[in-house]
């Protein structure tokens, strides 16, 4: 299978190039000579086939997890750089190899438009302004991919959308976890019947919020920014899995909040959420997130055949997955891959082939509707019909 193509070890890395070496790479153009075509654009275009990734935000996820991979890609390369930070964002363009006229800040973002060496927009800000840049980069005419969670209301994700759909441009939300072999091959067994009739799945993510000690966790506990708590930061990920691995639609959910209230980290958002989700075939998921608990990500599912475990299931790396039946306990031999390779991969290959991503924008405003039918739920002590 295609994906499977970006197994962590074997994988042959480019060698690193440094920025003067990238900048010899490039015809100049003697700028009076108006007429000749941009043979830059040729040679991102044509000879390398690799297309022009924006990162906007500089933050921890994108300058640790997200942009050291675009090496291990085979259509992608970094471009440009959106950032508040001038500082900061030089220092990435040459750490990458960005052409320093191609630094944007956040006023002068929108004029990105005129900018060839952008085809892709990825938007790794905090989730209050998903909405806001995906629609700017759309008006641009650039596609885009946009981090977890796609926004904070059903409103913002529908104008994602509809923003996307008017400029003709592709939209993608980076849901990795479509794009990992682990999670790729509990699918494929639960679909193959390996488990057989499913009945039921638990998953749990925690995490403890510390924002005193970590810049990147101080939004996190803002509601404008965030949008709510551990399950917009982490219960997506059980609630996306429940999806992807029953294959089915939920019809009803019911959840229970815990948050102590004088804890000063959650006077905005919750801290523990407990949800049950009910599936037409009869599948229930039961799925907890916490801000207050020892870092864990693990789901079970359960046939009436066998029990696939993965632990941690939703990780960067670090994947294990068991499947309990009759034979005993048995550690499946997965090869771990590099599932943000892959998803990079996937975006440009739509936009190459013009083909619609598989966690399109509709996949993300399906995740924040039962999310905001889940606080409903909590906050009104009642089930809500999906
Ligand atoms: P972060 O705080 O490290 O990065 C956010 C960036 O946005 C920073 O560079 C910050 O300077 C910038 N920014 C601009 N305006 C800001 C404002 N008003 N307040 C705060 N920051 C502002 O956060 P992060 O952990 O990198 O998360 C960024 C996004 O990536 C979030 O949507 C998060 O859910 C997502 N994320 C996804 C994964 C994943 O595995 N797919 C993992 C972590 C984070």
């Amino acid at each position: 299978m295609f994906l499977y193509k970006y197994f962590t070890s074997n994988q042959e890395e480019p060698p690193k190039k440094e920025a003067s070496q990238a900048k010899d790479d490039f015809i100049i153009v003697n700028e009076s000579q108006e007429n000749l075509p941009d043979l830059r654009d040729l040679k991102l275009h044509d000879e390398d086939q690799r297309l022009g990734f924006a990162i906007v935000g500089l933050g921890e996820f994108a300058t640790v997890e997200m942009m050291p991979n675009f090496k291990n890609t085979s259509y992608c390369k970094i471009t440009a750089l959106v950032s508040g930070h001038a500082d900061k964002a030089q220092k990435y363009a040459q750490q990458y190899g960005v052409d320093p006229k191609n630094i944007y800040n956040y006023e002068n973002f929108d004029t990105i438009k005129d900018n060839k060496d952008v085809d892709i927009v990825y938007i790794v800000l905090p989730n209050g302004m998903h909405a806001e840049y995906t629609i700017r980069a759309a008006k641009a005419g650039k596609h885009v991919i946009c981090e977890k969670p796609m926004a904070n209301t059903v409103e913002e994700c529908q104008s994602m959308i509809d923003a996307c759909k008017e400029a003709n441009v592709k939209f993608m939300i980076a849901y990795r976890c479509h794009y990992e072999p682990f999670n790729l091959d509990a699918i494929d067994r639960i679909r193959k019947g390996e488990l057989g009739k499913i009945k039921q799945i638990t998953a749990d993510t925690s995490m403890i919020i510390q924002p005193d000690k970590y810049e990147y966790h101080k939004w996190r506990i803002n509601k404008e920014l965030a949008g709510g708590g551990s399950l917009m930061d982490l219960g997506i990920y059980s609630l996306n899995a429940a999806r992807y691995l029953t294959g089915e639609e939920p019809i009803e959910i019911t959840a229970f909040e815990s948050t102590d209230k004088s804890d000063p980290r959650f006077k905005e958002v919750e801290d523990r959420i407990h949800y049950i989700l009910r599936f037409p075939s009869g599948v229930v998921a039961n799925c907890t997130s916490s801000y207050s608990s020892f870092g864990v990500n693990y789901y079970r599912v359960f046939g009436d055949k066998a029990c696939l475990l993965l632990d941690p299931a939703t990780s960067y790396t670090g994947h294990n997955a068991f499947k309990v039946s009759d034979d005993g306990r048995l550690q499946l031999s997965i090869q771990e891959g590099n599932q943000f390779a892959a998803e990079l991969d996937h975006i440009a290959e739509c936009v190459k082939e013009d083909k619609t991503p598989k966690t399109a924008g509709e996949e993300g405003l399906k995740d924040v509707r039962i999310i905001m039918a889940a606080y409903q739920s909590a906050q009104e002590g009642r089930p809500i019909p999906l």
